[in-house]
């Protein structure tokens, strides 16, 4: 662990890690090398896990599900496990932020206030799991009583992305415990080592062995086995939306498993002319910026009242030209790394295309030469029409589309031209406006005069093409269950049979 004392410099070695199953670490005979996106250097080295380990994986989370070593305690008894796991993450906050910083390219200091964020999420999840309770009908006359039952709904397949590895998945976790259901973990390949790092803080808690198993590898080989697995009951995927839809076929092709789906966004940012345009181009300049733009949450589509729009792209272009990017181990970055060499590729074609199309990038529209790593400026195109690829497509990188109204429906018919829904922001100081708009905006995630603020009480997900389901909070924990109707004979039965 000496090498992680030094949080400030990349490692002298890279890290190994085993995968984990029925509460002990397993070596594999091939292992993936994470070179650092900030750095260039080895950082971490993770099992390419095969499919009789998933199985395996598989079989202890069934056999911790059925003999009830976790479902069958108190909520008090799960509750207190997590605030255990929320205590020993306090103190290997930084170590866990390192590591965090190292696989996905993102500032040390925003990596640490995530940590802060999932601290957040096991203590809402402890909260929930004592909580958690079902309902009664005492209105089926005297004869009759109901009750609605919440039960966990067995072993749950959890697949995470890359951009926010441990925020993800303690964002799920924590409800996915609370509600009493077994685990197999999936993370990306390219940033799996904090996932591992929650199985030892975990075990450490006090979690039962076989509750919480981690496999790792390749998306297309072990997530995609994971997908089509019969013994799942069910899977919460967050990703992509094409793969969201091969997660979709799987479950319809093997056993009908539940599905939560996270995937994509085309979030608008919507500016009136009587909001306070400094504040907005803050919010602008974050929503498009923070983590590079690699959020399903980002605001990649500026919709701003034409009286001002010239007035706002140029505070926006201020902004946006003082957001420190630079080395993730530098306590002063604001703005990271690209996390991989095909999304950094990804987000120059998208630029490419936008100029290609007579966009007008007024800033940033290049890659920033560092010697090492690879780096993005965030970047203004105006002059975007709706039909450009630029304004239709999830780029998922610092790239914000500039594009006008003149009313109100207007706006509303633009934030929705698009198959998302993910999430959506408001700016104006006029109450009608802010709540016409999030009333037909439709998105999973609304925020008025701010941007992606919030805790683990509130729920997550989207609309349309942008997922099913809900995650954290009350409304996480119940996605992990299934309802069972109870009804209760009181008194003498009237005979069928005279
Ligand atoms: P991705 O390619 O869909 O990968 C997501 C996860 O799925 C990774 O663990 C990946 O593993 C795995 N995977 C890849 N192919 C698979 C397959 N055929 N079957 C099963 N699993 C497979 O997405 P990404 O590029 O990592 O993440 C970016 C996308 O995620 C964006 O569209 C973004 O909007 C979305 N996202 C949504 C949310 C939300 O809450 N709605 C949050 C974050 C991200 P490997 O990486 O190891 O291949």
């Amino acid at each position: 662990m000496d090498q992680v004392k030094n949080y400030l410099l990349p490692p002298k070695a890279p890290r190994e890690f085993g995968f984990f199953v029925d509460g002990r670490w397993h070596e594999s005979r091939d292992q993936f090398e994470r070179l650092s996106p900030g750095h260039g250097v080895p950082v971490t080295r993770t099992a390419k896990c095969t499919p009789e380990d998933l199985n395996a994986a598989v079989a202890s989370a069934r056999r911790a599900f059925e003999d009830r070593r976790w479902s069958g305690l108190s909520g008090a008894a799960r509750g207190a496990v997590l605030l255990r796991v929320a205590e020993i993450l306090r103190q290997r906050r930084d170590e866990i932020a390192y590591f965090e910083t190292l696989e996905n390219g993102k500032p040390i200091a925003q990596a640490r206030g995530e940590i802060d964020h999932c601290i957040a999420c096991f203590e809402v999840g402890a909260g929930a799991a004592r909580l958690l309770h079902g309902d009664s009908y005492n209105s089926l006359g005297d004869g009759l009583f109901g009750m609605v039952l919440r039960e966990p709904i067995g072993v749950v397949g959890l697949i995470t992305p890359w951009n926010f590895p441990f925020l993800i998945l303690c964002e799920r976790v924590p409800f996915i415990l609370a509600s009493g259901c077994t685990m197999v973990v999936k993370p990306s390949e390219v940033t799996s080592a904090t996932t591992l790092i929650l199985a030892e803080v975990l075990a450490e808690a006090g979690l039962p062995d076989g509750v919480y198993n981690v496999i790792t590898g390749s998306g297309r080989t072990i997530g995609q086995a994971l997908t089509e697995h019969p013994d799942v009951d069910m899977l919460s995927f967050t990703g992509s939306t094409a793969v969201g839809r091969s997660c979709v076929h799987a479950a319809a092709d093997s056993n009908f498993k539940k599905l939560g789906l996270e995937l994509g966004g085309k979030n608008p940012i919507i500016v009136f002319a009587d909001s306070d345009l400094e504040d907005a181009a803050d919010g602008a300049a974050f929503g498009i910026s923070f983590n590079t733009g690699q959020c399903c949450v980002s605001s990649s589509r500026l919709i701003v009242e034409r009286s001002v729009a010239a007035e706002f792209e140029k505070l926006l272009v201020e902004k946006m030209e003082r957001i420190r990017v630079g080395d993730p181990l530098d306590e002063a970055t604001q703005v990271g790394a690209i996390t991989t060499d095909q999304q950094n590729t990804t987000i120059l074609d998208y630029i490419a295309k936008g100029k290609a199309e007579g966009a007008q990038p007024v800033t940033g529209g290049q890659a920033i030469e560092f010697g090492k790593g690879q780096y993005i400026a965030p970047t203004l195109f105006t002059g975007v029409s709706p039909d450009m690829a630029i304004a239709r497509d999830e780029i998922f990188g610092p790239v914000l589309c500039s594009m006008s109204f003149d009313t109100i429906e207007q706006a509303i018919e633009l934030a929705n031209d698009t198959v998302y829904g993910l999430a959506a922001s408001v700016w104006t100081k006029n109450i009608d406006k802010a709540l016409t708009v999030t009333r037909r905006v439709r998105a999973g995630r609304f925020w008025v005069n701010t941007i992606m603020a919030g805790g683990p009480e509130m729920p997550l997900g989207g609309f349309k093409q942008s997922g099913w389901g809900r995650e954290a909070g009350t409304y996480g924990v119940e996605e992990y269950t299934q309802v069972k109707s109870v009804h209760v004979e009181i008194g003498k039965r009237s005979h069928w049979i005279a």
